[in-house]
């Protein structure tokens, strides 16, 4: 993809867009990374259940257009159908109601949407999905956007009221030069940052137990300070969090007693105090 600086983007092709508010959804967090691999929805998704288990009703939306990966790290293969009223039913992964762009299109196919029929599309998968009965609200939607800092970010973070982003990034100086435009970009979007998350944050071996900062060290608290922004966490580089991944069930569900998933947790508790603390 052309990616363009969000200052200098060119709006041409797309039409105006106009924020609006998640029907039944109290505080929307949109969990971004200025690019791919970083671990940005096994982030999202572990956010999401952490949140859960500390007795938050949640929902998890899969917009990233570019690789949508949370069905398959929640092992759902069924697709979405349609109420009674013809809004889409979100489907239920390990009791958390998910929707995921891949999933309006066939399996296989690349999606393949450009410019305003790209902005219809992302219309619809924002706004016609029920996320709860009637009365009812979900406390918090993750939204795991594409990576990225270009024309489509900035389209989606203008096209729904959002409560805060989190940004992901791994420790290493080039990666943090792209979270700089990623706080560029939400700033344009005026959308509030709510913290940055540090992944693959030093690997401790499993046979010595030694730690190793793989992708160097401190890098987040470096970027964070720069903008007065919190660090809520960093998430070490462990092959349990990849396995229960590629297994279907996020490592907060498959392991809750663990220390990683008590680094989830607490990253959780941080976004929670982050978004009351705006709110007031
Ligand atoms: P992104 O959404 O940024 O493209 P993913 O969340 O899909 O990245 O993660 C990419 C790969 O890295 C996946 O195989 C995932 O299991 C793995 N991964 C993510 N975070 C970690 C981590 N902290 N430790 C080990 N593997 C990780």
């Amino acid at each position: 993809m052309n990616e363009q600086q969000p200052g200098a983007a060119n709006h041409e092709a797309f039409p105006l867009p106009v924020k609006q508010q998640i029907d039944h959804v109290r505080h929307v967090i949109a969990v971004s990374s200025a690019k791919g691999g970083v671990g940005k929805s096994t982030v999202a998704t572990n956010l999401a259940f952490a949140l859960q288990q500390l007795d938050y009703k949640v929902g998890l939306l899969d917009a990233d257009i570019y690789g949508p990966s949370i069905p398959t790290l929640l092992g759902v293969s069924q697709r979405p159908e349609p109420d009674v009223m013809g809004r889409i039913k979100p489907v239920m992964a390990h009791k958390m109601p998910l929707m995921s762009i891949g999933f309006m299109v066939d399996a296989g196919q690349p999606l393949a949407w450009r410019g305003p029929m790209l902005f219809q599309v992302l219309q619809q998968f924002f706004h016609e999905v029920r996320w709860t009965g009637y009365g009812d609200q979900l406390d918090y939607l993750i939204i795991d956007l594409p990576p990225g800092t270009g024309d489509i970010q900035l389209s989606m973070a203008q096209q729904v009221e959002v409560t805060g982003a989190i940004i992901v990034t791994t420790p290493q100086e080039l990666a943090l030069a792209d979270v700089r435009r990623g706080v560029a970009l939400f700033n344009l979007a005026h959308v509030p940052i709510l913290g940055i998350v540090e992944n693959m944050s030093g690997f401790v071996c499993p046979h010595c137990q030694q730690s190793t900062d793989l992708f160097a060290s401190g890098g987040a608290d470096r970027v964070a300070g720069e903008y007065g922004l919190p660090v809520l966490g960093a998430i070490p580089l462990d092959r349990n969090i990849r396995h229960c991944g590629d297994e279907g069930l996020p490592l907060v569900k498959a392991q809750p007693e663990s220390t990683l998933a008590q680094i989830y947790c607490d990253i959780a508790r941080k976004l929670v105090d982050r978004v009351a603390a705006r709110a007031v």
